[in-house]
């Protein structure tokens, strides 16, 4: 049983003054992303955003997702660190196997 995700709603001028512009439209498809990530894939995440040459600053990433400053430091400094703290098992599809082959075509 999955809990409704809670989408967070941007902070930001533009997305606060109600305006249907790009930036508005982005920030609403970053937060609805975030919201089915778990905690540390939503840091991840957001630190690659903030780590993007003409991104938003740390900042302005608070107001739209709603990460604190900290967060997103630690999010960049996990990935600096290549994810070392991450175990790559689990981020697998348990018994994700191959499917059965069993068309019916029927000739
Ligand atoms: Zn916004």
């Amino acid at each position: 049983m999955s809990p409704e995700p809670i989408i967070h709603r941007c902070e930001c001028e533009a997305c606060k003054a109600g305006l249907d512009t790009e930036t508005a439209k982005s920030h609403q498809r970053i937060n609805l992303f975030l919201s089915r990530l778990n905690e540390p894939q939503k840091r991840w995440y957001v630190a690659t955003l903030s780590e993007e040459a003409d991104g938003s600053s740390d900042r302005q990433l608070t107001l739209i997702t709603g990460l604190d400053e900290k967060t997103i430091r630690r999010g960049k400094a996990e990935l600096q660190d290549q994810l070392a703290v991450v175990p790559v098992d689990r981020q697998r599809r348990a018994g994700g196997g191959r499917l059965r082959a069993e068309k019916k075509t029927g000739s």
